[in-house]
């Protein structure tokens, strides 16, 4: 008899939340990662006292009261607002799109004044029929805003031209007529007081952790120990690649470490012009509102995705979506096994999407 009802590999926040229901279910877990910790890209490292999002900047937002209420159970949050601020060629822009962004554009003072400007500008663009995102942005918001906060930024971020971009990646531009820097629009917001870390640290209290430990190096005794295997690694990975390797974008991330307590003033600042290589400079101290004397900060720089880089953002186009349809297939014939999380689902979660989407597996694996 297998030694373990549920062999969890990955302790991000899917597997963690796996784990932590099935334990309060009664059933006994092996949770293993391959990386030296647990919490998955949620992870911050400790750098003199100050918590580091090891693998990007992570805010939680969410409109759901059950998953903001679950994740304050496991570690309080604090009301941290993400207002991020723009720089653009050394002028400064607030983030999202709202009244403090058009005065700074055009000095306009009231939401009529905003909108007019907006409109004058799409109408003389006369972009109807919008080809690529480029078009599609200035269809949606006029020149400026496009030129200024947007064409940079995403040329950086898809390491593409705009105009080589397709339109779908821009549904909508969220604009905001009010004075209103808060980022998100959901009720709930925050990081938790202490760090991430102590998330997953709740959800993993009392059960076994083997970290740096592979699945894929030991796989079949691995397997072995337990009736089912939970996996939330790269699904393309899981089957040997055999249908192709599914694409990412990445990210590099250059710490600094500074001998001085405030850098730039707030936690976010994205570089929208084409010329600086990189997209944000995150100043960590500031997710906890921290007071220490020295600060951490760091360069975001998009990168191309190479196997054995971090696969960061899921490129979901015609290609990749065949691909991975095929990999979904094989997955749903695999017996005792549950798939699970951003990897193996390849696509983009946010935190809170990832804890809903483990829960409402838990829920219908046990037949709740
Ligand atoms: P992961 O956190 O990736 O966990 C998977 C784990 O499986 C990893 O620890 C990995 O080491 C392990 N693993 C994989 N293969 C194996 C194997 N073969 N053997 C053993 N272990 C294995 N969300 C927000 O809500 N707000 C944000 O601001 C935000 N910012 C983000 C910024 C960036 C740059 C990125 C990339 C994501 C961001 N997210 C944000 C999303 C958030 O990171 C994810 O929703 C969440 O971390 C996904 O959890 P997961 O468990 O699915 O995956």
């Amino acid at each position: 008899m297998a030694q373990y009802d549920y062999l969890i590999v990955g302790a991000g926040l899917w597997g963690s939340v796996f784990a932590h229901e099935a334990t309060k279910r009664g059933k006994k877990c092996l949770v293993i990662d391959r990386r030296k910790h647990t919490g998955g890209n949620t992870y911050c490292e400790n750098m003199e006292g100050i918590n580091v999002h090891k693998y990007g900047a992570h805010i939680f937002h969410t409109n759901d009261k059950d998953i903001w209420d679950y994740v304050n159970s496991f570690v309080e949050f604090n009301r941290y607002t993400n207002s991020p601020v723009a720089n653009y060629n050394g002028e400064l822009y607030n983030l999202p799109f709202n009244m403090n962004t058009f005065y700074q554009l055009w000095k306009v003072r009231t939401p009529e004044e905003a909108k007019a400007k907006i409109q004058e500008q799409v109408k003389e663009a006369g972009i109807t029929d919008p080809k690529n995102l480029e078009e599609q942005a200035i269809s949606l918001v006029g020149i400026d805003i496009y030129e200024k906060l947007i064409k940079g930024y995403t040329e950086k971020q898809w390491g593409r031209k705009a105009t080589e971009l397709p339109d779908f990646i821009i549904k909508r531009l969220p604009v905001r007529f009010t004075y209103d820097n808060n980022y998100f629009n959901d009720k709930y917001q925050g990081i938790p007081i202490g760090g991430y870390n102590k998330l997953t640290e709740g959800l993993l209290e009392g059960i076994e952790v083997r970290l740096d430990t592979d699945f894929f190096a030991n796989r079949e005794e691995l397997s072995a120990l337990a009736e089912t295997v939970v996996y939330t690694g790269q699904i393309d990975e899981y089957f040997n690649f055999s249908h192709g390797s599914l694409e990412y974008r990445s990210l590099r991330f250059d710490n600094q470490l500074l001998d001085q307590e405030n850098y730039q003033g707030n936690a976010v600042i994205n570089y929208t012009d084409a010329e600086t290589p990189f997209t944000r400079i995150i100043e960590h101290k500031h997710f906890e509102f921290g007071t220490q004397p020295k600060t951490v900060i760091t360069h975001e720089y998009p990168s191309e995705w190479t196997t054995g880089a971090e696969p960061y953002y899921p490129v979901n186009d015609d290609k990749n979506t065949a691909v991975f349809s095929q990999y979904k297939e094989l997955a749903a014939n695999e017996n005792n096994v549950i798939f699970g999380g951003r990897l193996a689902e390849y696509r983009y979660y946010d935190m809170h999407q990832v804890i809903g989407s483990a829960l409402k597996k838990v829920r219908v694996h046990f037949g709740e």
